[in-house]
């Protein structure tokens, strides 16, 4: 299957994506992809759909999610391939996550009121997302909207992101808590974006040292976009802890034009890939 087109890590409407479920499915069908995980985050609420979609076009859809989780004092993301989208640890889990996020975009809004000089923050994000619990995102959405910033970069750079007045930090499930419960619900937990959270080699490597210790199995190396010098970084660690390679686009919307979903870096042939860990 290896040499087949897949991508694991892409986002949908049920969290900050710009397609339905059903649109984003026919969108990887269309651009080639034969095996593909959906994986909004911190909810399973697209699934369903897109295994339906899935099955009219005749792709194959994995279950997936995108878990925010702490590691210390900082938030990674970890991505859940292949598990049972019904078992109860896994719902459990998201139950926890979307009550953390719902009281993280309440203060998000508030904050945003008084910073942005906006009334109802909160209500217009839930508005225009459809959902109770809406991420950074459709804050961002909202505030260009509303006027107050020149694209929805401008919203993260001014308000959203960390260090900026409207971030609010989040009690997310631990690393541990997280890839416990998607093993247990018989997936493969996946670090994320490795490269995206300003780590040194050095910090890298004491991140997977944990994540390998409560068995993590996987680290998303296969992204566009990489350098050869994190390319080979991310060799390196995949050899050293012995993980299993996933890939995937990231994909959010069609307006991010440079990126595609299943476009992804060529498969080293010796490589080993984590549809192996999933009966993929
Ligand atoms: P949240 O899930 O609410 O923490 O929002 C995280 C999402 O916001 C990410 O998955 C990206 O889609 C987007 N995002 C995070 N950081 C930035 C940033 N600095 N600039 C633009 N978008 C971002
Ligand atoms: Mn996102
Ligand atoms: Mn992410
Ligand atoms: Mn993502």
């Amino acid at each position: 299957m290896s040499d087949s087109c897949f991508d694991f890590h892409c986002h949908s409407l049920a969290s900050d994506g710009a397609l339905t479920p059903t649109e984003l499915v026919q969108r990887a069908a269309e651009a080639g992809v034969q095996l593909l995980a959906l994986t909004d985050h911190d909810t399973l609420a697209g699934l369903a759909e897109a295994e339906q979609a899935a099955q009219a076009v005749g792709i194959r859809l994995v279950p997936g999610i995108e878990l925010s989780v702490g590691w210390g004092s900082r938030e990674l993301h970890v991505l859940g391939l292949g598990f049972d989208r019904q078992h109860e640890a896994m719902l459990a889990l998201v139950q926890t996550q979307q009550q953390a996020r719902t009281v993280r975009a309440e203060r998000i809004g508030a904050r945003l009121d008084k910073a942005a000089g906006l009334a109802n923050s909160y209500q217009r994000a839930v508005s225009l997302s459809g959902q109770e619990a809406p991420g950074r995102p459709w804050f961002a959405k909202m505030l260009l909207q509303a006027g107050k910033v020149r694209d929805e970069q401008h919203a993260f750079n001014r308000f959203l992101k960390q260090g900026q007045s409207c971030f609010v930090p989040t009690p997310w499930v631990s690393l541990e808590q997280a890839v416990v419960v998607i093993r247990r619900a018989g997936g493969v937990a996946v670090l994320a974006h490795p490269t995206r959270y300003n780590f040194t080699r050095r910090k890298l490597r004491a991140c997977l040292t944990d994540f390998v210790a409560v068995g993590g199995g996987g680290l998303e190396v296969l992204t566009p976009g990489l350098n050869p010098q994190q390319q080979a970084l991310l060799a390196e660690c995949l050899h050293d802890f012995a993980l299993h390679a996933s890939g995937g686009s990231d994909f959010h919307t069609p307006k991010q034009t440079w990126l595609e979903l299943g476009r992804l870096p060529p498969v080293p042939t010796d490589m080993p890939l984590v549809h192996s860990l999933i009966g993929a």
